[in-house]
């Protein structure tokens, strides 16, 4: 499903973020990647969605070469893989249901599959009686559910997420994270970077550690292993 083969990525100011990453992930398994700031995580997740393009190296997501891939592929590939942020970067002038039906207007799906598939995300995501409100006038964990919502609008096989819960409370974190678990319960597979150790700790998964921009620990029931 995904695989890393000898990925690095230095950047232009000559920063060695990943240095020979190998990885493979299988398909519905449900990964964290912790380790601490300026590890390379956010790098990992990025190469993942070709967000950066790794220096040196091969990642193929089914069966797709994202380190070779030509720019006019990409938007191809994004669609299959839903991303989510710690800031939500959701759009502030569209409402909920705008924001989560936008990927799919992209693609010119038929205003019938549209309103079924948005209003399927927003039952499992619990903000369909929210779906006229416009982002800011939601709490910072609603406004997560409907970047979630909007992530898995196409029915990605893989969903990727950088420090979800990185900007909400404990009690919000947990509900996010039960989310995360129907999703994965559902066939998706999740790789998830986040410093949440109580979560890592308690909803025991894979767990990749990465240091220096390598791979330092791959448990399959893993423990956060930090304490901050
Ligand atoms: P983490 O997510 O674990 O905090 P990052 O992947 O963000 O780690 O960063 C890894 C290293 O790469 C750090 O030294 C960071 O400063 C550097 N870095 C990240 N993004 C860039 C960038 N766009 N340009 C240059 N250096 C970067
Ligand atoms: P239910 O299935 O619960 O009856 P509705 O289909 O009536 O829900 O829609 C719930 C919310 O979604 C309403 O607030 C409605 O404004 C919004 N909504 C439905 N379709 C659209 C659309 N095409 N564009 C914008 N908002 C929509």
């Amino acid at each position: 499903m995904i695989e890393m083969v000898d990925v690095w990525k230095t950047y232009p100011n000559g920063v060695m973020a990943l240095n020979g990453i190998d990885v493979y992930i299988e398909k519905g398994e449900f990964v964290y990647v912790v380790g601490p700031s300026g590890a390379g995580k956010s790098t990992f997740i990025k190469c993942m969605y070709r967000e950066e393009k790794p220096t040196q190296g091969s990642i193929i997501i089914n069966g797709t070469n994202l380190a070779k891939m030509k720019e006019r592929q990409i938007p191809k590939v994004r669609r299959k893989i839903g991303v989510i942020f710690q800031d939500f970067k959701l759009l502030p002038r569209l409402t909920v249901y705008e924001n989560v039906a936008f990927a799919l207007e992209v693609i010119e799906e038929s205003p019938k599959v549209i309103r079924e598939r948005v209003m399927e995300v927003l039952d499992l995501v619990k903000l369909k009686n929210k779906a006229r409100m416009f982002p800011d006038e939601l709490s910072g964990g609603e406004q997560q559910r409907v970047s979630i919502a909007r992530s898995i609008v196409n029915h990605p096989p893989v969903v990727i997420a950088d420090e979800p819960t990185g900007n909400l409370d404990p009690e919000t974190a947990w509900e996010i994270m039960d989310i995360f678990k129907e999703i994965n319960a559902r066939g998706t597979t999740v790789v998830m970077a986040t410093h949440n150790k109580e979560i890592v700790n308690t909803i025991t998964k894979r767990v990749i550690a990465i240091e220096g921009g390598r791979i330092v620990r791959d448990e399959a029931k893993g423990d956060y292993g930090y304490e901050d």
